[in-house]
Order: C-alpha cells, then sequence, then structure tokens
C-alpha cells in the first residue's frame, strides 16, 4: 500500500533530547505555571502526565465518571470486552507496545491468517478464492487513487472503475471490513487520501485484561476531576478560563482533548471564536460510526479459527467476528461489528432486532440449532454526546493540512490533542497518545 513518508513529528518528539536539558531551565520555574486539560482519554492524560513530570501544575476535567475515554472496557460479563480500541496496530516502533508493558496489559496475538469464509448457506469460500479476492482488492487500492478527484467518493469513483465488483459478496466483505471499518463511509470517504496514515510494522495484537489498563496507569498520581463537563473555553483574557459545571477555572494553559465530533457538534463555546483554519479543519475532517458487540452463549459452535467472515447481500453489519474464545478459552464468546451509517443505523435498533440479525447471519453459517446467546453488550458511538461517532477520517474535502490545522496552537494559550489531531497516526490509540506528548511538549517549549 502507497503510505505517507511525512517525517512524523511525533517521532521526533520522542526521541528529541530533554528541552529543559537543552536550555538549562531551572524545573522548578514551571512550578507557577497552570495547566488546564479537557478530557480524560489517552491524549489528554499523556499530556498531562508528561507535563506534571515537568512539575507544571496540572488538572485534567473529565466530563464522564471514569478516565479513558475511547479506551474503554466492560468487565460485567466476566472478561474485558474493549468497547472503543482493542487492538495494537502493529506491535514494532508503537508506543502503546512499551506503554501496555508498563502498564500491566496483557495482549494477544491476533493471527489474521487464521480465518474462514462462509458465503449465503453457509457454503464455505474457498482459500484460494478468499486469497485471490484479497490480493485484487489491495490491487484496487493501490490503483484507485490515480482516478481519484477532489470531490469524489471513493464509492463513486470505485463503481466507476470496477462496476464488475459492484455485487460480488466477497467483494462487498473486503470493502466493508478492510476498509469501511479502518476509514469511515465510503460514499463520504475520500477518493484521494483513503489510504493515508502511517502504519507500524510487526503482529496486530489485542488486549486480553482490558485497554483501559493503560488510562488508568497514565491517571496514576494526577489530579483529574470527573464528571466536570466542560462548556466554555474563554482565552481572550491573558489567562485561560473554562467553565465547567457552572464552574469558572482559570490556567495559563488550556489543551483541549475532546473528540472530533464534540467540535462538530459545538458542544463547548470558544470565545473568541477559533480561527476560520481550525473550525474549517473541524467541518471537513470526516467522523466515522464503528459499534461493536460481543454475545456469549454456554457453548460454543463456531470454527476454531481466530476470525470468522460472512459475505450477506446487505453492508457493513455482522459479517465480521472475532473468535474471542482463542484468547479467553473459558469464554464462549464472539466480538462483532456495524460500521458507517449500518453502525449508526444499529444505535436505533432494540437488543432483540439486533440479536435476531446477528443470529440470521450465524444461523445461515451454522445451522438453525444454535441457540440464541445467553448475553449481548454493545456500543454505541455515534450518539454517544463524549465522541459523536468512532474516529476521523479523510472525508470528500478533506485535506492533509486540516490535520495539522487541528493541532495548531492558538496564542500560544489553546492548545489541541486527541487522534484527530495526528497527521500520521489519526484514528488510533497511538496517535491519540503521541498528540498528547506533543502539545506538552510544546507547552514546555515555551518556558
Ligand atoms: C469502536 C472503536 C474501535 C477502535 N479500535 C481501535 C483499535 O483497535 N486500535 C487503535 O489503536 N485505536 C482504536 N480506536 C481509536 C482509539 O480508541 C482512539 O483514537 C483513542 O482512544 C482516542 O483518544 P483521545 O484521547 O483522542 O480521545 P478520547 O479517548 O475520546 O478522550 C476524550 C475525552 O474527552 C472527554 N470529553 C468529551 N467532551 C467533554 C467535555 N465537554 N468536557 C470534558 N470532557 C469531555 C470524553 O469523555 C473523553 O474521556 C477505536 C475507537 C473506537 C471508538
Amino acid at each position: 500500500m502507497q503510505r505517507r513518508t511525512f517525517v512524523k513529528n511525533a517521532g521526533v518528539v520522542l526521541l528529541a533530547p530533554s528541552v529543559l536539558a537543552s536550555c538549562g531551565t531551572d524545573e522548578s520555574d514551571f512550578k507557577n505555571k497552570s495547566v488546564l486539560v479537557v478530557g480524560a482519554g489517552i491524549s489528554g492524560l499523556a499530556a498531562a502526565k508528561k507535563l506534571k513530570d515537568k512539575v507544571f501544575t496540572v488538572t485534567v476535567l473529565e466530563a464522564q465518571d471514569r478516565v479513558g475515554g475511547r479506551l474503554r472496557s466492560n468487565r460485567s460479563l466476566g472478561i474485558a470486552f474493549d468497547e472503543g480500541a482493542s487492538w495494537i496496530h502493529g506491535v514494532d516502533g508503537n508506543p502503546i507496545t512499551s506503554l501496555a508493558q508498563d502498564a500491566g496489559m496483557t495482549t494477544f496475538h491476533t493471527d489474521d491468517e487464521s480465518i474462514i469464509a462462509y458465503d449465503l448457506g453457509g457454503t464455505a469460500v474457498g482459500d484460494s478464492e478468499f486469497a485471490n479476492t484479497e490480493d485484487a482488492f489491495y490491487d484496487v487500492l493501490e490503483s484507485l487513487m490515480s482516478h481519484g478527484a477532489p470531490n469524489k467518493s471513493f464509492e463513486t469513483v470505485f463503481l466507476e472503475q470496477y462496476p464488475q465488483h459492484a455485487n460480488n459478496r466477497l467483494w462487498r466483505f473486503f470493502l466493508s471490513t478492510y476498509l469501511t471499518f479502518d476509514t469511515g463511509d465510503l460514499d463520504k470517504l475520500s477518493s484521494q487520501l483513503y489510504n493515508e496514515g502511517e502504519v507500524f510494522g510487526g503482529l496486530e495484537k489485542i488486549a486480553t485484561n482490558g485497554y483501559d489498563t493503560i488510562p488508568q496507569y497514565l491517571a496514576q498520581g494526577l489530579n483529574v476531576l470527573l464528571n466536570q463537563r466542560v462548556s466554555k473555553v474563554d482565552y481572550s483574557g491573558e489567562k485561560v478560563k473554562i467553565t465547567h459545571n457552572g464552574t469558572i477555572s482559570e490556567a495559563d494553559y488550556v489543551i483541549v482533548t475532546v473528540p472530533l465530533g464534540v467540535l462538530k457538534n459545538s458542544s463547548i463555546q470558544f470565545s473568541p471564536a477559533l480561527p476560520a483554519a481550525k473550525q474549517t479543519a473541524i467541518e471537513k475532517v470526516g467522523m466515522s460510526c464503528v459499534n461493536k458487540f460481543l454475545l456469549t452463549w454456554d457453548t460454543a459452535f463456531w470454527a476454531d479459527e481466530q476470525y470468522l467472515v460472512y459475505t450477506p447481500e446487505t453492508k457493513d453489519k455482522f459479517n465480521y467476528f472475532v473468535n474471542v474464545k482463542k484468547f479467553h478459552p473459558s469464554a464462549n464468546a464472539l466480538m462483532t461489528f456495524a460500521y458507517a451509517d449500518e453502525g449508526r443505523q444499529t444505535e436505533l435498533m432494540s437488543d432483540t432486532q439486533v440479536i435476531d440479525q446477528i443470529m440470521a447471519h450465524l444461523r445461515d453459517m451454522y445451522g438453525n440449532n444454535i441457540p440464541n446467546p445467553t448475553a449481548m453488550l454493545r456500543t454505541k458511538w455515534a450518539s454517544n454526546e463524549n465522541t459523536f461517532g468512532a474516529y476521523s477520517f479523510t472525508a470528500v474535502g478533506t485535506e492533509m493540512r486540516h490535520f495539522e490545522d487541528l493541532a495548531q496552537e492558538v496564542d500560544n494559550k489553546l492548545f489541541f490533542a486527541g487522534e484527530h489531531t495526528e497527521v500520521d497516526y489519526f484514528s488510533t490509540a497511538h496517535g491519540a497518545y503521541l498528540s498528547g506528548l506533543r502539545e506538552a511538549d510544546k507547552i514546555v517549549d515555551l518556558q
């Protein structure tokens, strides 16, 4: 795949010698400087921890009753169901790898080759047909952007260039789970920038004891105020004033780490209004939806592979199953997904409707005698007021500089972090983490 070769600011941040050491500033000078961080996701906590370590006075304001944001683990069924991020995407060089070790997050290598696919009627898709279509799909991803245009979506160009694949169910699966899942709605995805973003090499590893282990570790020793919903950020004066739950707090610096969906929704009023370039970027960068569903049974009836694929007529819904039993042998559980608009639509469905649709797919794969699940957990990321979506993507109209505009500080006192501000690693946990370190370093640099 063609990937961007942009030299990563984030890498420089990680490798750069200490600013303090190079300029000889006394860390105790920072004691009088205060920082308010809005949001206790991984980006906000990374920034807060780094600044606290440099002896700034740091307070984190978090709207929810827990830290972690989109790193959120539900243990109510006895295993950790990660409602947001599950995987460390490529462990080599990925900052989450060592962070996970420090935090005590356990992981399991999910083998992409351990996969079985079923067509309608439970007919197995042959290994060679699956592999050949996968190769052809990646070839299309390589070449489609040469036909792309600024005002055309991926779907439009795909249908123009490859109409022969439009109604092929296996193709539809790859488009859905190998592209829509990682990006966003194909009718909104940029036909030129769909393949942007750097990736780390190495194994894909899934968290087994809960991804929230990491934010809990980062939050140790930090002053995090929970249940504090920020409604206004006033940066018109020398200090920045923040309104949260009717209280006004002020600081020398503020780092806003709320998700792009929250910025799009104008949930926080900025005074003065944010610069035009940032407002444009907020509008132009896309916010996708992915919802996740964990289902449990008394016994497993499915194949002993890591991934189960199904190729229904419908798209983007319940077509991909992670066999949770592979890494939790005592749990008879499958995790499945709904992406993009289909994902949003599931939020309007009752639990019974969701289970009926998932079971219709599983019964086509494994026969009518399989039982209904004993329990289900599900997410509703699009309607969640703390995110309004899952993660950012390059929509039609997005330009890569928009990610930099989202990261741009204002008046050297208002800073922005979060996955949507990371031009190379947007939409990921590592991107969010690196963005927090980046903004902390900017504030240290100002001293
Ligand atoms: C379904 C799903 C699957 C994913 N899978 C993966 C994966 O496998 N691997 C991977 O690397 N990444 C994955 N991601 C992406 C990853 O989870 C995110 O990029 C990352 O967690 C974002 O961190 P953040 O700090 O930018 O934002 P968040 O974690 O969203 O933190 C922002 C915080 O701001 C708070 N907030 C919002 N509004 C206010 C307000 N008004 N006042 C105060 N606080 C507020 C929120 O409650 C939240 O705690 C996934 C995400 C989702 C949703």
